[in-house]
């Protein structure tokens, strides 16, 4: 049994909605539907979800008809172009009034997936399940594996074939609102249906053919990864490659259910399979590059700090009080740096320094701006001798600054901090390095 998401960009036309019929009508065991609201048609396209965010802001502005005509009209299109017998209409009208009213966002830009999932069971002949019935989130965001488990094992055991649309479920408070989860969530919700649905499968289809050694927009037609270990993509989709969201893997992973990355433009390509472990060998040492470029450094310097007990500690308390999470502290002897995200701590930076200078005392204390941070990530890197120096070489034979440098402790990745500006560059020659042809 499966259970099957598709991202925006699947299912975002008319021709879109006919790809996904076929891929889910050809197997019997694709049994629940996990759709994203309608995704960008093309370049210069907007999604839904961007729209009724727009339309929400815009409520009281000259421009809300227009902007709400361009949220119907995407529904509509495809309703009208595969000849399908349902209306949205009250629905429109209801939407239109809850957002007029500023009652929830969260409600407002659920209803992009909502609309979706409704359009999508009819075309299937798929019964529809309200995720607002039997998923429950927090008001962090986090799905509350309890309620849910009960209410959604129940739900899909009285549909054998139904579209659950993703994205939104219900606050956990008994208020009996709409919640949300971040940006790309409908992948979450693909995987908590997938573990309460028991599945063998979980088949997240999107427009890229599998997890991609490389960002796509950043190296040109970078290879597939044909298997890659939960642990190993948890470290890429953190460090930004956005294929999947970065929650995704929980509640699958438990269960031991893997999941098979597939191109609804290109269904034939075999994809990547995400699993637990694998004796398959990779064609290269790493398995993967990924990055994200705004991150700020604090760097601290203190003669004998090593004899100071309790030194770095005092520091993250600090951090700690402005609720700031880190991503790094590479140190030295002497000196340590903190990596944070830039947009954490821009608002708070010099309460910070002034708190760090007053109770830390530091020789040194600077600031290091526009810092991007790239992982390599590979489970054979740490069989093979070398591969380190071979990174941090090539990053040198081509004139980048390495500012930074950070492994992980079990030692699948290995994470360099250069200036921004040099983000795509190092992508681009790790990836020449390891996978590009150079490879000794
Ligand atoms: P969906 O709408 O199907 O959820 P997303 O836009 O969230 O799809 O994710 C797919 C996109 O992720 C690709 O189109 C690609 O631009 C981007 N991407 C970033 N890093 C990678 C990578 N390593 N491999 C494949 N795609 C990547
Ligand atoms: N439609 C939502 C978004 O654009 C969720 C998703 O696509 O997964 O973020
Ligand atoms: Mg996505």
């Amino acid at each position: 049994m499966k259970v099957v998401k598709f991202g925006g960009s699947s299912i975002a036309s008319a021709t879109q909605f006919k790809k996904v019929h076929d891929i889910v009508l050809e197997d019997t065991d694709r049994h629940y539907v996990v759709p994203s609201a309608p995704g960008k048609r093309n370049k210069e396209d907007t999604k839904v979800t961007d729209l009724l965010i727009l339309a929400y802001s815009h409520h009281n502005k000259d421009d809300f008809e227009e902007i709400y005509d361009r949220i119907k009209a995407r529904y509509n299109g495809i309703i009208t172009e595969l000849g399908l017998d349902i209306s949205l209409e009250e629905d429109f009208k209801e939407i239109k009034e809850e957002i007029k009213k500023q009652n929830s966002f969260d409600y407002t830009i659920s209803r992009g997936e909502y609309l979706n999932g409704k359009v999508l069971a009819n075309y299937l002949g798929f019964d529809f399940i309200d995720a607002a019935d039997v998923i429950y989130i927090d008001k962090h965001g986090r799905y509350d594996e309890k309620k849910t488990d009960a209410a959604l094992t129940k739900a899909l055991s009285e549909h054998d074939y139904a579209v659950v649309p993703g994205f939104y479920g219900q606050l956990n408070d008994e208020s009996g609102r709409i919640k949300a989860f971040s940006r790309g969530g409908s992948d979450v919700t693909g995987s908590i249906v997938a573990k309460c649905a028991c599945a063998d499968l979980y088949e997240n289809w999107t427009d890229v053919s599998g997890f991609l050694i490389a960002d796509p927009r950043i190296v040109k037609d970078p290879k597939p990864i044909a298997t890659i270990t939960y642990k190993e993509l948890r470290e890429l989709s953190y460090m930004g490659a956005s294929v999947l969201h970065q929650n995704s893997i929980f509640p699958v992973r438990n269960e031991g259910i893997p999941i098979l990355i597939k191109n609804t433009n290109s269904p034939e390509d075999a994809g990547t399979l995400i699993v637990e472990s694998t004796c398959h060998k990779p064609d290269h040492v790493i398995t993967g590059i990924a990055g994200k470029k705004d991150f700020m450094s604090i760097y601290v310097y203190k003669k004998h700090m090593s004899n100071e007990v309790g030194f770095i500690r005092k520091a993250l308390s600090i951090l700690e009080k402005y609720h700031i999470s880190i991503e790094h502290i590479p140190s030295g002897i002497d000196s340590f740096n903190i990596v944070v995200e830039k947009k954490e701590i821009e608002e708070s930076l010099y309460e910070i320094l002034a708190h760090f200078k007053d109770e830390l005392k530091p020789d040194k204390l600077t600031v290091q701006e526009d810092l991007a941070l790239i992982s390599t990530v590979g489970k054979n890197m740490s069989d093979k001798p070398g591969t380190s120096g071979k990174l941090f070489g090539a990053l040198g034979k081509n004139n980048i600054n390495i500012v930074m440098i950070a492994q992980g402790s079990d030692e699948i990745n290995i994470t360099v901090g250069v200036k921004k500006k040099d983000f795509t560059k190092t992508v681009q020659v790790i990836y020449d390095t390891f996978v590009g042809g150079n490879e000794e």
